[in-house]
């Protein structure tokens, strides 16, 4: 039976009125399921910081773990009713929290942690998640069982921190590992290296483990359950009346993701686009209707009339500045530049160059090794390396930006009307999105702007 992969995030296990009605969503489907979960609410930080502390505390192993022994067992107790289940589940529980503290503990003892150790550590987040909730379904009458990346065969290409997965090597076993109908619980965040060692997909990570299941398996459909109302113009933090976008496609969706919309990872559509599984994303504080999602993601591409669908920020980029009177002219220094960024592990998200001075956009937590990084190569016709980083990055995105005339016209006039200062601007490279460089001060007033020209005139 075809099968449809549902995610669930941290964000939907903060309370047992979720996890409520995270049992009310599966039994709405009434059919075989693959349920791709992340962490608990604000675990991986948590785990992130035992990793930072561990070489120097021997103490933390003990205390990471029974911290997260205690956030599970109130839930379970509350749930599972059933002696031999429950105690079947705390073991399941205590065997994970067990190889995490000798992880811990060997760390604090070398006084070392390698990229792969740190991977696998963070991965404990998302397998208790897993764990749990399959405990909890069990405990509620529907047959579901765990599975782990490394038994499904969901094959990565090795890279720490940041892996991608090779469909090459896991369509097929992934796709036969899940074949039974029922409900399988499947940790996301990690997939496995051909060397069986633990390799995390990024932060946020469980969105595209969640697509990259989908798209071996062939799934009907990638539901994402949130606890916000869908994509929306805006954040509705800043804005006052956003709109909620009902269809977005591939592009548009992994563009807002880039500029900073918190709602799905920006890699989440890659494993989608070509096999063209759509994206729906719910509300677990919703209607609780599996039939009627609030955003559809797909390769439907819309053009709306007021073409812009959506305004978003991220506060998360900087700009590393090259000056020089004739950098714009002189050729090798952006090779050079990149070579060594490349080298150093650093991603450039963008370059925008004039004569006398070469920008580079980079994430903020990249920009003092950036710097270190360019300070050391030998570039003769560069005056001055200087780094911003109290920028943010507004944009507006919608298909039909780049092909009609007068949408920068109108956001530069909003953003002039208020006393906005645009520190650049870049439109085209990406045909469905404008963006402008502001001041991290003017950044909130920005988007109001913004939103105000194209959604609430
Ligand atoms: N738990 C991981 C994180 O916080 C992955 C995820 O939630 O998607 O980054
Ligand atoms: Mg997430």
């Amino acid at each position: 039976m075809p099968k449809i992969v549902v995610k669930f995030g941290g964000s939907n296990l903060r309370s047992q009125e979720e996890i409520h009605r995270i049992v009310q969503v599966v039994k709405n489907y009434n059919q075989p399921l693959i349920v791709v979960v992340s962490a608990f609410y604000g675990v991986t930080n948590y785990l992130v910081d035992a990793l930072e502390k561990a070489p120097h505390d021997e103490e933390i192993a003990n205390r990471t773990v029974q911290y997260l022994f205690d956030l599970k067992i109130g839930s379970l107790n509350y749930f599972i009713k059933d002696a031999t289940l429950l105690s079947r589940t705390i073991s399941l529980i205590r065997e994970q929290l067990d190889e995490l503290k000798n992880y811990l503990h060997g760390i604090a003892l070398t006084g070392d942690a390698s990229k792969a150790l740190e991977d696998h550590v963070l991965s404990y987040g998302e397998k208790l998640s897993a764990i749990f909730l399959n405990g909890i379904f069990s405990s509620q009458g529907l047959e579901s069982k765990v599975s782990f990346p490394e038994t499904i065969g969901l094959i990565t290409d090795g890279e720490f921190g940041n892996a991608s997965a090779d469909f090459h090597l896991s369509t097929n076993h992934v796709r036969e590992s899940l074949n039974e109908d029922l409900i399988y619980v499947i940790p996301g965040f990690y997939g496995i290296s051909q060397d069986q060692k633990t390799t995390l997909f990024g932060r946020g990570g469980s969105d595209y483990a969640a697509a990259a299941i989908a798209r071996c398996v062939g799934a009907t459909s990638l539901d994402i359950w949130k606890d916000v109302n869908g994509f929306l113009s805006s954040d509705p933090k800043l804005v006052d009346n956003p709109v909620l976008i009902e269809k977005l496609s591939y592009n548009e969706a992994a563009e807002l993701a880039y500029f900073g919309a918190k709602i799905l990872h920006p890699r989440t559509v890659e494993p989608l686009t070509d096999p063209r599984i759509s994206v729906r994303i719910f509300n677990i504080y919703g209607e609780l209707d599996v039939s009627s999602p609030l955003t559809i993601i797909s390769r439907e591409k819309s053009v709306l009339s007021g073409i812009v669908k959506s305004v978003t920020y991220s506060d998360e980029f900087g700009l590393l500045k090259l000056k020089g009177p004739g950098v714009g002219l002189k050729p090798g220094i952006l090779a050079k530049v990149t070579t060594a960024l490349h080298l150093a592990g650093i991603n450039i998200s963008s370059v925008l160059t004039s004569q006398i001075s070469i920008n580079i956009l980079l994430a903020k937590k990249d920009l003092q090794n950036a710097y270190a990084v360019v300070s050391a190569i030998e570039l003769s016709a560069v005056g001055k390396l200087q780094i911003e980083d109290d920028i943010s990055i507004v944009a507006a995105v919608g298909h039909g930006i780049t092909d009609n005339y007068g949408i920068a016209a109108r956001i530069f006039t909003a953003l002039a009307t208020d006393g906005i200062n645009v520190l650049m601007s870049c439109s085209g490279a990406s045909p469905i999105v404008s963006y402008y460089l502001v001041q991290t001060s003017d950044r909130t007033a920005s988007v109001r702007a913004i939103h105000q020209e194209f959604f609430e005139k």
